[in-house]
């Protein structure tokens, strides 16, 4: 489901690497210009996946990809604490209504 370049990934280390969740109900504009999906145009409703540095974006639609524009404080300012915890990225994805069902969704 993804197309980014999985060479954008980091290097998982031995074990698994720890990925944070953060739901962002709001548009997204890290550079005065409001992120949306390429794929759906959706414009809110995101899903900010911090992975060590690096932020990517991922979409109601399921489509995802890393936003270089942000960082992992933009993440920061969202987090609390962890609340849920998945053993796999599949799962929680989709107990988080991000695995493509949900497309075009929005929640006021
Ligand atoms: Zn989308």
């Amino acid at each position: 489901m993804t197309d980014y370049d999985p060479a954008d990934r980091p290097e998982p280390l031995p074990g698994q690497p720890v990925i944070r969740a953060v739901p962002h109900p709001d548009e997204l504009n890290p550079r005065g210009i409001t992120i949306t999906c390429d794929r759906c145009g959706a414009r809110r409703g995101w899903l900010l996946l911090n992975v060590r540095a690096h932020v990517f974006v991922r979409c109601r639609c399921a489509h995802e990809w890393n936003e270089p524009d942000l960082t992992r404080a933009d993440c920061d300012q969202h987090y609390t604490e962890p609340d849920r915890e998945w053993d796999d990225f599949n799962t929680a994805m989709t107990s988080l209504g991000y695995d493509g069902l949900l497309a075009g969704a929005t929640w006021n």
